[in-house]
């Protein structure tokens, strides 16, 4: 009975440490021998204790191991549901992030074929006029080259007022008879010169390339515009650019602008080289005192860093000269643009 007891109080104790620690178990039977015979005296005071109020041993211990197993196997059970819950949502999120990764990688892909399909993203228009979608408010936008027509803060022309009055030094004319030749550019008549033809300003020495005209004039002098302009454009070694702008009232017929008349090209875009020469010395006022200011070339690209000469004395010419010329171009001026507190000069 004894024995039979020790050997229950051991299977207790047996399936107590397996269902904590099962490697343990097997650590067990030892101390079986330890209890029994030579410790007759804790055997007796556990017959004493609860374990004697035990139920007859037998089906009540077989019972208890049975649903000891069966605890265990429902918790393995209910562990393996577990990890195969966990191991479907780790691929369903595995599937998940793939199939993200795929349809962002056909977005770029999609999105890079649709920029490849795209034109160039600069604008390189090289058309613009003087009115509508193709007018100087768009000038800037046409070629991204022209951007200055848009961005600038030193553009051409403007009204010219508040100007400081000094002594300005003279500027040097130093003009001959040259060849020329004469082209309708499509924005005005052009008269390209042959070499030669000099102006000393500020020290520098600029060369008259060619000079063209504009209706009405794009300057104004305290607000006041006039019937046409005339530009000489100069450059000098380093390619500055200096025009002289020539103001023109109706009056006496001019010599010059009559050669030019002369040898209009019957075609836009043809140009026409006489085999006569022109003296741009016959184009000049005889009052020589000039407004200056820096500004910019009032066609695309609107380039800045240009000094202009203002010569104070319109010139003349005749409206039979002037109405011809409107014939062709009846508007072609930039409108004003802001002098945003320039210094203008001019002579005493
Ligand atoms: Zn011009």
């Amino acid at each position: 009975m004894r024995n039979l007891i020790a050997l229950s109080v051991c299977c207790l104790a047996l399936g107590a440490a397996s269902a904590a620690d099962p490697p343990a178990a097997k650590a067990a039977p030892k101390p079986i021998e330890n209890i029994t015979p030579a410790n007759p005296s804790r055997a007796a005071n556990l017959n004493g204790s609860g374990l004697s109020k035990l139920p007859p041993a037998g089906r009540p211990t077989a019972a208890t191991r049975m649903s000891e197993r069966e605890r265990e196997e429902q918790a393995e059970a209910e562990l393996s549901a577990k990890i195969a819950e966990r191991l479907a949502a780790m691929r369903a999120n595995q599937a998940a992030r793939a199939a993200a990764a795929a349809k962002a990688r056909k977005d770029a892909a999609a999105k890079a074929a649709a920029v490849a399909a795209l034109p160039p993203p600069r604008a390189r228009g090289t058309h613009w006029s003087y009115e509508g979608e193709l007018g100087p408010a768009h000038w800037s936008k046409i070629n991204d080259d022209w951007a200055k027509c848009g961005t600038g803060n030193r553009q051409s022309p403007i009204d010219i007022r508040d100007g400081m009055k000094v002594d300005l030094e003279q500027v040097a004319f130093d003009y001959k008879p040259s060849s020329f030749n004469v082209q309708d550019n499509g924005h005005t008549v052009q008269v390209t010169m042959g070499g030669g033809n000099f102006i000393t300003v500020g020290n520098r020495m600029y060369e008259l390339v060619q000079f063209h005209f504009h209706r009405p004039s794009e300057e104004r002098i305290n607000g006041k515009g006039y019937e046409m302009v005339m530009h000489l454009v100069h450059k000098d070694g380093e390619g500055r650019l200096a025009v002289l702008a020539l103001l023109m009232e109706r009056g006496k017929p001019q010599p010059v602008v009559q050669t030019v008349w002369n040898n209009l090209p019957l075609e836009k875009g043809d140009v026409m080289a006489p085999s006569i020469v022109l003296d741009p010395n016959e184009l000049l006022p005889q009052k020589r005192d000039y407004y200056t200011y820096m500004g910019s070339l009032t066609t695309p690209p609107c380039s800045e860093n240009v000094l202009w000469l203002v010569m104070k004395e319109p010139i003349q010419a005749s409206p039979a000269q002037m109405a011809l010329f409107s014939r062709l171009y009846p508007l072609n001026a930039r409108p004003i643009q802001p002098a945003s507190g320039r210094m203008i000069k001019e002579s005493m």
